[in-house]
């Protein structure tokens, strides 16, 4: 096994370490890293994994991915067991039934400190950072200058929090993270800003969200600033990301079978779909041996995947602000890794290099006044034997939302984004020729206290709902009364952001 990467983009970069792809985030020409070759799980693992915990299984599966001269068995398993020792279910991704249909599973992915599925990976990649950190720094003489990341990135409320809570308290960490004045709900931003470690600092933008993205741009930019103070990202391109969740779609499948009762059953796995993240760590589950039967895709309507999948057109068009903000993309970054795949299966005629070629034009044509590309039949068609697809309204999201409630024994609450990945299970259910013993695993990603309108919204007619018994847990009730850190910035400017940066990373030294 080589556990080595290589860019989707070129031939110049295909021998990069573990270490790094996760530290540099993205390869040089623009493309992102994927492993040089899909490891497969041992022959037996349908049974040698079946019981494991999710950190046991957690491990086996990095252990395909990271060579152990990188990272050894017992550092790994520290890393891991660290990482989830923060989520508050024992399960860490409790699969729970939704009885309304038999066959309908709900995977609650928002068991971590922040309450969103995002903190799966993001717990691990802080633990990471850290650690790659503290072993380049061990070997630092006294008075030498010590590795740093400044991690700079700009939220529009959900995400921030989740990289805030993984990186929280790190050595050799820094992290700036900046959110539009007034245009994050007021939980958001009691989530980030109670956050008061020495190494966390959040920065309130008189601006949108899209000034705030723009300044995180020029700072990544300005080569000067970058090389003083080491900035990177946490994005969803990393690929530790996409690793650290592909455990929860085997731990799944196991759970699912212990509770269908028997092997004999066919899964489907409903994935709401943004940066297309989450799901494309079910391609690489299901490319290692996870019997999953389809993948399938919900967009909200920003739904740029869905028109993919039927018409082999990726095209950008302007975002749309639905009730699922998290989902509001209007590229899916991730993407650009699966059809890498799709295009080496077919027109790459399984050539790394010509398939490299070809995603860099695609890519080029896309980033053009054109905005668009085509691909070709076959690799559509290779696409459509594994995913597929749907797009969701506000309107759906929201009847999902209040059936769910009235139709279910203990009167589930689903949050917008998850309601979105049940509308699309529901429809394929109805519409789908499935197999006998199908079923549905649908991922929730959020947990309802975080998006209090749209649940309000949904619920707030009936008799005896109340957000702050019903939804709210304690843990997140009391922010509002906690000491909160925020600097204010009057001006987006990369002069005034960058000054800002350099005093909050000078209180924070030895302080
Ligand atoms: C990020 C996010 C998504 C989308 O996940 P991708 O990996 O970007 O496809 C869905 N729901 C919630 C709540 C999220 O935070």
């Amino acid at each position: 096994m080589s556990q080595v990467y290589r860019s989707t983009r070129s031939a110049a970069e295909q021998a990069i370490t573990f270490e790094e792809a996760i530290i540099t985030g993205l390869a040089k020409d623009g493309g992102l890293f994927i492993p040089s070759e899909i490891p497969q799980a041992p022959k037996d693992f349908l049974q040698a994994w079946e019981n494991l915990s999710f950190e046991e299984l957690a491990f086996e599966i990095m252990r395909l991915y990271i060579a152990d001269k990188e990272i050894s068995d017992a550092d790994l398993r520290q890393l891991i067991e660290k990482s989830y020792s923060t989520f508050r279910a024992k399960d860490v991704t409790p699969l729970v039934k939704i009885d309304s249909k038999d066959n309908l599973h709900l995977l609650e992915l928002f068991h971590g400190p922040t309450y969103a599925f995002k903190d799966v990976a993001l717990q691990f990649v802080g633990n990471l950072f850290e650690y790659f950190l503290q072993r380049k720094n061990a070997s630092k003489k006294e008075g030498e200058q010590r590795d740093i990341i400044t991690v700079v990135g700009a939220t529009s409320g959900d995400t921030g929090s989740a990289a805030i809570y993984g990186l929280r308290n790190k050595k050799d960490v820094s992290v700036i993270i900046m959110y539009p004045t007034g245009r994050v709900s007021p939980l958001q931003e009691e989530q980030m800003t109670t956050v008061t470690d020495d190494n966390i600092h959040t920065f309130s933008v008189k601006g949108t969200f899209d000034d705030c993205q723009s300044l995180v741009k020029e700072v990544f930019a300005d080569v000067k600033f970058n090389d003083t103070y080491h900035v990177g990202a946490v994005n969803s391109i990393n690929w530790a990301r996409i690793l650290a969740q592909m455990t929860y779609y085997f731990y799944s499948y196991f759970q699912l079978k212990k509770q269908v009762g028997t092997s004999d059953f066919h899964v489907k796995y409903v994935v709401p779909s943004g940066n297309f993240g989450d799901i494309l760590a079910g391609f690489f589950a299901k490319e290692m041996g996870l019997p999953v039967d389809k993948l399938v895709v919900a967009t909200n309507e920003n739904n740029i995947l869905h028109r993919f999948i039927n018409s082999g057109k990726y095209d950008k068009v302007p975002v749309k602000v639905t009730y699922s903000p998290a989902m509001d993309i209007c590229v899916s970054s991730n993407f650009e890794r699966f059809l890498w795949y799709m295009i080496k299966k077919t027109d790459g005629g399984n050539d790394d290099l010509k398939t490299g070629e070809i995603m860099s034009n695609f890519m080029a044509e896309l980033s053009s006044t054109k905005g668009e590309f085509n691909v070709s039949q076959e690799t559509v068609q290779a696409a459509r034997e594994l995913l597929d697809s749907a797009s969701v309204t506000n309107e759906e999201t929201v009847a999902t939302i209040k059936e769910t409630y009235d139709s279910t024994s203990n009167k589930y609450i689903l949050d917008p984004h998850s309601a979105v990945g049940i509308t699309t299970c529901l429809k394929q259910i109805d519409a789908a020729q499935d197999a006998p013993n199908t079923h549905y695993i649908s991922l929730s990603t959020a947990h309802p206290a975080k998006f209090s309108e749209v649940v309000n919204l949904a619920l707030g007619g009936f008799e005896g709902y109340s957000f702050e018994n019903d939804v709210l847990p304690a843990e997140l009730k009391q922010l509002s009364t906690m000491p909160k850190k925020i600097r204010l910035i009057e001006h987006a400017d990369l002069k005034t952001i960058e000054d800002a940066i350099v005093e909050e990373l000078a209180k924070e030294k030895k302080a």
